[in-house]
């Protein structure tokens, strides 16, 4: 079962959460797979969804936030648009548009920056917004401050956080067909709460950078804790249990581990399409519209963009919708 843990360091400025989505992300797969118009994914961008989709949880995990943490790539290659959202009650979705061929050995530059125009936006888009309030958002080039592109979905994270946020994190990020996995260590903000939700909040550009002579301390003791979880393989990352993991890297440092989250209160798979809102949406198309859909295809086919999950409706369905409440019984031909 998908599984999120969060623990601290006793006594240390540093934070950590680590995340490993079984049911979750194969539930994510499957939808894809089923939907005869996409297919599944090939195994590079499988790779680059799963990997969004663990580090989507571990931030959302790290944040007071109530509302939904939208993680996006937006590419310049054979990837269009890959988004990742979860929610603060950790329902988790995802999708990926996919233009082009991309080789089996291909990259993050190779999928979505060839040409250095590729992007990642965080957005955090509250439940309840104040009236006139966007949702905050945070956009980073997927190319290091060198000029290089970033091979990897954890360094472009790592290097929005600092720029973006000012805040060390260390990500390592894994993701094969059956388990999308993270693990996350951040240096906690010198004050309040993470700075992503507080300017989410607070609508603030730039959070403070704390300056004192306990920076040096700080940064110590996470420099050490980082190095420790960043020897840790994907290979490990994908198959060993959460807590043979922390155990293995930090079995030296006085680690305090949360309850585990999981089942209802972890994170889980959730789309918020149904039928009734594909429903609506072909009665916003039109009669007219819908019976030259049935006149050509027999029914009406209608995928929801964002699992793959696929909904059909033949003409006695279709004519339900059409249907002024009350009026109509199946079959009925009243409707023209
Ligand atoms: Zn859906």
């Amino acid at each position: 079962m998908s599984e999120l843990r969060k623990f601290l360091f006793d006594g240390l400025p540093v934070r950590g959460a680590i995340v490993r989505l079984t049911d979750a992300w194969q539930e994510i797969l499957r939808r894809r797979a089923s939907n005869a118009a996409t297919g599944a994914y090939p195994p590079p961008v499988q790779a680059l969804v799963g990997e969004m989709t663990a580090a989507a949880v571990l931030m959302q995990s790290g944040i007071q936030f109530e509302g939904a943490l939208v993680l996006q790539i937006f590419g310049d290659g054979p990837v269009k648009v890959a988004v990742v959202e979860v929610q603060s009650d950790l329902r988790v979705r995802a999708t990926c548009s996919v233009v082009g061929d991309v080789a089996d050995d291909a990259d993050l530059g190779d999928m979505v920056n060839q040409t250095g125009q590729g992007r990642c936006a965080i957005t955090l888009d509250p439940t309840h917004k104040m009236p006139g309030q966007q949702p905050y958002q945070g956009v980073v080039a997927l190319t290091s401050d060198e000029d290089r592109s970033f091979t990897r979905v954890a360094d472009v994270l790592r290097h929005y956080m600092l720029r973006s946020e000012q805040l060390d994190t260390l990500l390592v990020l894994a993701a094969n067909d059956e388990v999308a996995a993270g693990l996350l260590i951040q240096r906690l903000p010198v004050k309040g709460d993470a700075n992503l939700a507080g300017q989410a909040a607070r609508g603030e550009a730039e959070a403070p950078v704390a300056e004192d002579a306990d920076v040096q301390g700080r940064n110590e003791h996470f420099n050490r804790i980082a190095h420790l979880a960043s020897t840790l393989t994907r290979d490990e990352l994908l198959s060993l249990d959460v807590e043979t993991v922390l155990r293995r890297l930090f079995w030296e440092e006085q680690v305090m581990s949360f309850t585990p989250l999981t089942g209802e209160s972890g994170p889980r798979f959730a789309c918020t399409c149904s039928r009734e809102r594909v429903g609506n949406m072909i009665r916003g198309l039109g009669v007219a519209e819908a019976e030259s859909i049935l006149a050509e295809r027999g029914d009406i086919e209608v995928s929801c963009e964002f699992c793959g999950q696929q909904y059909r409706f033949d003409p006695v369905d279709a004519a339900q919708i059409f249907a002024p409440p009350g009026s109509l019984t199946p079959g009925s031909s009243s409707v023209q």
